[in-house]
């Protein structure tokens, strides 16, 4: 195993890995740094990777940087969670509120590629009226997008990954057939389906990121089950072996291990390229347009960290909502044993799912939804959950001998966006002066109302499973969003429905930040999708002389 990739950079000298070939490469195209290209990109995560490969189809010429390491599966990847640490972005931020985010491993990557090369690939889209949550279900706020457009875009994606997913998907309006096959259901999966039967509910097959037949050089799915610490085999069909290649291909640049410092601007107020930190030094890259694309977190910590005379609250901020409304969503569990043995390790960790309290609006007491799935976990993970539910010593091994039987339900729950969880900027810097961010976060009644609801139900499915030695796990969230909104309106909203920033007509945001709301699935189908109908918006307004 080499570690190689954490301290040298890769993508350089005219060529990048070649992700599919053990020591391969492939041409890559290099811009200098003094050459304004059309559009310099922050982050290449699900939100920047995807939109680098479209616009270098559309024609732009494209640097994508990333303070990530450009990583080669095949070979960097142990089956190690420890060893695998090395995905996260780990570097120190300060939590607080009344439930401090726990962020590192389960909220954020640091890679080329972004937090999809570890993370679960469920693939599933927005019901409609989310779009419209405001208007149609009274909570949260309206996206500035209509559900018809991003649900062709998901179309898009889900060819582009290739998605394995059920012929007939129980819920929302009919979908094309997904492009490849489901995956055999494995233990849990078998028990999620079993549960919501008993109950009579719907459940499904999950839509799912990672192959089940041979795509090109990559083999299918093995079920291995190591997908969250980073797939080595190439199944799992994150953006650094989707988008990127393609983005490549088309002649865009990617930097790898490029953290971005600042955004700069000119005296008419417009963006002129970042500042970056490569191999030791500080350098400028020129643009003509730029995006961030860094995380619901680091995205508004670059726009803050820019600030200048002109701008004193940060870039695209004259909302004051830079920032503000952090959206999480609520990712609590029950666990429990059942009579069979599920070997909880195999495969990816959610092979099937419910979406029952997506759909369903009676039988509530509280706005929002959502949905449940089937939880894997590497051993690691499990005698840390136990431990932290208390266990210790003899009763900690005890459990852990049951860990073959060992079965999840978890949710991923919406949270409603509140100005008070927030992304700022504590006094205290990293190792290149940047200022650190911090991240407060609290949930509100409703969001305790629906994690109380989920529990319950939950543990009914699983006892009718047949599981039994049923306990919660009560604090875990996944998934950031909404610190960049976008909006109809310019006092209420960072970017419009184009992505595009308010106050900076050439800078624009691309990834979860700009979400209103977050709904009750896993979020990066529709960031890819935005991702893909922002470079189409662009090509189309470029086309009519408005960049
Ligand atoms: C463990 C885990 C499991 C998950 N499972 C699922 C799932 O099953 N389904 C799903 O839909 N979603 C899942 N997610 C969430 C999903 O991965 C993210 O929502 C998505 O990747 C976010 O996309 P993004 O473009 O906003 O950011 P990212 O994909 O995180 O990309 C941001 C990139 O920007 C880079 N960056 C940030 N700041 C800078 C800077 N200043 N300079 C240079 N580079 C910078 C980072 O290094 C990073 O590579 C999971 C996440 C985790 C952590
Ligand atoms: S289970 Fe499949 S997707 Fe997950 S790590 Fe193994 S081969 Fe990759």
């Amino acid at each position: 195993m080499s570690d190689d990739a954490a301290l040298t950079l890769r993508a350089t000298g005219g060529r990048a890995p070649d992700v599919f070939r053990p020591g391969g490469w492939v041409p890559m195209r290099e811009y200098r740094d003094d050459e304004a290209v059309d559009f310099v990109i922050v982050g290449t995560g699900a939100g920047g990777g995807t939109l680098a490969c479209k616009l270098a189809e559309h024609g732009f010429s494209v640097v994508a940087l990333d303070a990530g390491p450009y990583w080669r599966p095949l070979e960097d990847f142990a089956s190690d969670e420890a060893h695998q640490a090395k995905l996260y972005w780990s570097d120190e931020r300060i939590v607080d509120g009344d439930n401090p985010l726990q962020l590192g491993s389960n909220n954020s990557g640091r890679s080329v590629g972004g937090s999809t090369v570890h993370f679960a690939m469920v693939s599933l889209r927005f019901r409609p009226e989310w779009f419209k949550a405001r208007t149609k279900l009274g909570y949260g706020a309206d996206w500035p997008v209509d559900w018809r457009e991003i649900w062709t875009y998901y179309r898009e994606v889900e060819q582009a990954l290739k998605i394995s997913g059920p012929i007939n998907y129980p819920w929302g309006p009919h979908r094309p057939r997904y492009p490849y096959r489901a995956h055999e259901l494995n233990g849990p999966a078998l028990v999620l389906a079993r549960g919501a039967e008993a109950l009579g509910i719907d459940w499904s097959p999950t839509p799912i990121a990672t192959l089940s037949a041979p795509r090109g050089l990559a083999h299918p799915c093995v079920y291995r089950g190591m997908c969250v610490i980073g797939c080595s085999t190439n199944a799992k069909q994150s953006v650094l072996v989707t988008w990127l290649p393609r983005a490549l291909a088309t002649g865009a640049e990617i930097r790898d291990l490029a953290m971005v410092g600042r955004i700069e601007h000119d005296a008419a107020g417009r963006a002129t390229g970042v500042a970056y930190h490569r191999a030791g030094r500080w350098r400028f890259q020129r643009a003509r347009n730029v995006v961030v694309a860094g995380y619901a977190i680091e995205t508004p910590r670059l726009l803050l960290n820019s600030a200048t005379d002109r701008f004193p609250d940060g870039l695209a901020n004259s909302s004051g909502l830079v920032g503000r409304n952090l959206t999480v969503q609520s990712n609590q569990a029950v666990w429990g044993i059942v009579q069979e043995e599920v070997r909880p390790y195999k495969g990816p960790p959610s092979l099937a799912l419910t979406e029952h309290w997506n759909y369903t609006d009676t039988g509530k007491d509280f706005f929002g939804g959502y949905c449940y799935m089937s939880q894997g976990l590497l051993p690691m993970v499990a005698g840390g959950l136990q431990a932290k539910r208390g266990l210790w010593g003899q009763r900690l091994l005890d459990a852990m001998e049951n860990y073959n039987h060992q079965v999840g339900l978890k949710i991923v729950g919406e949270c409603l966006p509140q100005e008070r969880n927030c992304v700022t900027l504590s006094d205290e810097r990293d190792a290149l002066g940047l200022r650190i961010p911090r991240v407060t976060y609290s949930y509100c009644d409703n969001d305790k109302r629906l994690i109380a609801h989920a529990l319950v139900f939950m543990r009914r499915a699983l006892a009718a499973a047949g599981g039994r030695d049923i306990w919660d796990e009560t604090d875990d969230t996944a998934h950031m969003h909404g610190t960049a909104r976008m909006g109809d309106d310019s006092a209420t909203s960072v970017v419009n429905g184009d992505c595009r920033s308010w106050d900076i007509p050439n800078l624009w945001i691309c990834d979860g930040s700009v979400f209103p709301t977050v709904g009750g699935v896993n979020p990066s189908l529709t960031i890819q999708a935005l991702a893909c109908r922002t470079a189409d918006r662009i090509k189309a307004l470029a086309a009519r002389g408005e960049l």
